[in-house]
């Protein structure tokens, strides 16, 4: 039996694909490839290249495969894109959804995780959040995600399948062996940006607004490693294959750094100076985003491992200086 990762290809997916096959596990990815990487295909996945809205190609993937639950990471994700062209997210996150949903049932595929995120909260009641909490997107990203998880758990409840619902903080790092990393087009990331001052592809960082309610006026952020979410995942499966019952769990470490803690790392990891200059706020940007993950570490048995910011950085330049193209190099 196998797992399937869709959007494999892609950031967080690609790293749960390299934890997943290194815990022994036989896996299958789909991915459309529009903004993941085959560079990033893990060389022991099986890979399929095809688009979760289009049923005969879903069919045809639990057909040919013996598939035991489904990761779900194909999905856009930029904040800003999903608020000048909310109907692709709506076409590709919930329309996509769908159509996977009727797919699994049809076949009897009835485990899922999926990757959601902390987008939504919206504008959080109270720091750290909890899973309880209000949930009000300010984004049509976050209001995607939100309705797919709500998509997940009408349909477990007509056709008997269960979810895992991971609501991610702010991903960032790459794997440990540099293999793989973050390369997204356009980058819209604080650590990546960052990193392109140093690797000679931008002359200076933007901080958008110092003048929040915080210690240095900056942004607090919960910056959590792209392996520490991966091995999330594969706990979030190990619990539904012993049958769990659906749920959903933050994951971020607990801790807080402004957007200038981060530029003062990534000052320390690389050597660089890396000019910062400051830009008025991003429209949508709450002050201080920070995750209660203590469902994740209770229930799951989750335990983040890669949290000390600078080796998160480390990771990341240890990506970035030598893929300054992302894959292309
Ligand atoms: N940010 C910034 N300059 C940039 C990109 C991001 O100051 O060039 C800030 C952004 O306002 C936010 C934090 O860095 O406070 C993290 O932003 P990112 O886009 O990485 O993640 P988000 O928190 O939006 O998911």
């Amino acid at each position: 039996m196998a797992i399937l990762v869709l959007g494999g290809a892609g950031y967080i997916g690609s790293h749960t694909v390299y934890e997943l096959i290194d815990a022994g596990k036989e896996v299958v990815i789909a991915d459309n490839l529009e903004t993941g990487h085959i560079e990033a295909v893990h060389p022991k996945a099986k890979f399929y290249q095809g688009d979760i809205r289009d049923r005969a190609f879903v069919d045809s993937v639990f057909d040919n495969e013996q598939i035991d639950g489904v990761i779900h990471f194909a999905a856009n994700s930029l904040v800003g894109e999903s608020m000048t062209n909310p109907l692709k997210y709506y076409d590709n996150n919930l329309c996509g959804t769908k159509v996977l949903l009727e797919s699994m049932v049809a076949h009897g595929i009835d485990k899922i995780v999926f990757s959601s995120t902390a987008a939504t909260y919206g504008e959080p009641e109270r720091v750290p959040i909890l899973e309880t909490d209000r949930t009000e997107p300010t984004n049509c990203y976050g209001e995607t995600k939100l309705s797919m998880e709500k998509m997940f758990k009408w349909t477990g409840l007509a056709h008997g399948l269960r979810f895992v619902s991971l609501r991610y903080f702010n991903a960032c790092g790459a794997h440990v062996s540099g293999k793989i990393g973050e390369a997204h087009n356009p980058e819209s990331h604080l650590i990546p940006l960052i990193l392109q001052v140093p690797n000679g592809k931008r002359e200076f960082i933007s901080i958008f607004g110092d003048d929040y309610d915080t210690k240095d006026g900056t942004c607090i952020r919960d910056y959590i490693h792209v392996t520490d979410l991966a091995q999330a995942h594969i706990l979030a499966m190990d619990y539904l294959m012993k049958g769990g019952e659906s749920n959903i769990f933050n994951l971020g470490n607990g801790v807080g750094f402004t957007v200038k803690e981060v530029i003062d790392t990534a000052r320390e990891v690389t050597g660089h100076p890396i000019p910062a200059k400051t830009t008025p706020r991003r429209a949508g940007d709450p002050a201080q985003l920070i995750a209660s993950s203590e469902k994740a570490r209770s229930v799951l048995g989750w335990h983040p491992e890669h949290a000390d910011l600078r080796e998160i950085i480390e990771t990341a330049w240890n990506w970035h200086k030598n893929h300054p193209n992302g894959f292309a190099d």
